[in-house]
């Protein structure tokens, strides 16, 4: 059997900016138990932030600031010592709650990992099992596979655009969606090579901590999670006035930002937009014909 993650009550609320955090970003995820005071400093060595303060034999502790979260001491030590904030009683609140809606995301790994709570062999595929637990608790299930594809579409897409756009090519014939597609690669002529995934949270707060100079080889998509997730979008068209969205956004183009908008209607996006008033040279006219595109749109 797989040991039991030992595990603690979330006591706080979403972060205000402190240290490392950005408001909504939970704080504390991991902690070291100090009352389980063994001191073998195995955490040290798989932390790949060197965000564990101790040594042999010393009580240990995590650096909040400096940690990634990326669950090695959580796995790797011996002791059982390292837990991590549930929120297992506040779900189970929220499903005993008949006006609330409950969905699981389930991620890939997870299919296979869970098998040996339900006393299969390890690496046995659990998805059936699992699945039927689920609706048995009152979960609506939603299979992080179809986000997950969908992120390396994006982030693949996003690549040859930049390849593309090094090469010296203005656009892309790509097929999206089941359509074929052409793209205006210009912009990303701006974005270095090679491309990083950005897929998953502890690798992008690694590089935001340690190497903030690769920040711009990060792929622009967002992780599973968040894809998984989304059902609306908002994006400004800024103005009408093309003159003006180009000086406003001198990489892109008014044309282009239409057209995302138009894609993501297609995709079953609830879409929303919006434009700037004020700028300077901005015409009354201009801003009747934003008022029109809200209406057409
Ligand atoms: S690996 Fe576990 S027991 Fe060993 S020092 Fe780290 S937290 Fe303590
Ligand atoms: S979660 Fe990862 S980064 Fe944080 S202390 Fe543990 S090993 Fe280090």
């Amino acid at each position: 059997m797989v040991s039991k993650v030992r595990t603690f009550k979330s006591e706080k609320g979403l972060s205000q900016d402190v240290g490392t955090y950005r408001r909504g970003e939970l704080r504390g995820v991991i902690r070291i138990n100090e009352e389980v005071y063994v001191g073998c400093d195995t955490c040290r060595g798989v932390c790949p932030a060197d965000a564990i303060e101790g040594s042999v034999g010393e009580k240990h502790k995590i650096n909040l600031d400096k940690c990634v979260v990326c669950g090695q001491c959580l796995i790797n030590c011996p002791f059982d010592a390292v837990e991590q904030m549930s929120f297992v009683e506040d779900v189970l609140t929220k499903l005993k709650d008949k006006q609330t809606k409950v969905v699981a995301i389930v991620a890939p790994a997870v299919r296979v990992a869970i098998a040996e709570e339900f006393g299969a062999r390890p690496g046995t595929l659990a998805l059936e099992k699992l699945w039927v637990a689920l609706k048995k608790a009152g979960f609506e299930i939603y299979d992080n596979n179809f986000a997950a594809d969908q992120t390396i579409l994006e982030e693949g897409t996003e690549l040859l655009a930049r390849i593309a756009a090094h090469a010296g090519l203005k656009e892309l014939p790509v097929y999206l969606w089941g359509k074929k597609r052409v793209l205006e690669v210009e912009e990303y002529k701006h974005k270095p090579l090679p491309q990083f995934t950005s897929c998953c949270p502890a690798w992008v707060r690694y590089v935001e901590l340690y190497y903030p100079d690769l920040i711009p080889y990060l792929s622009t998509c967002k992780s599973p999670q968040q894809m998984a997730g989304a059902d609306r979008f908002l994006l400004k068209h800024e103005t009408i006035d093309k003159t003006l969205f180009r000086w406003l956004k001198p990489d892109t183009n008014l044309t282009k930002r239409v057209r995302c908008l138009n894609w993501l209607k297609e995709l079953g996006y609830e879409v929303g937009t919006g434009c700037i008033v004020g700028l300077p040279g901005q015409r009354i006219e201009t801003l009747v014909e934003d008022l029109l595109f809200f209406t057409r749109n």
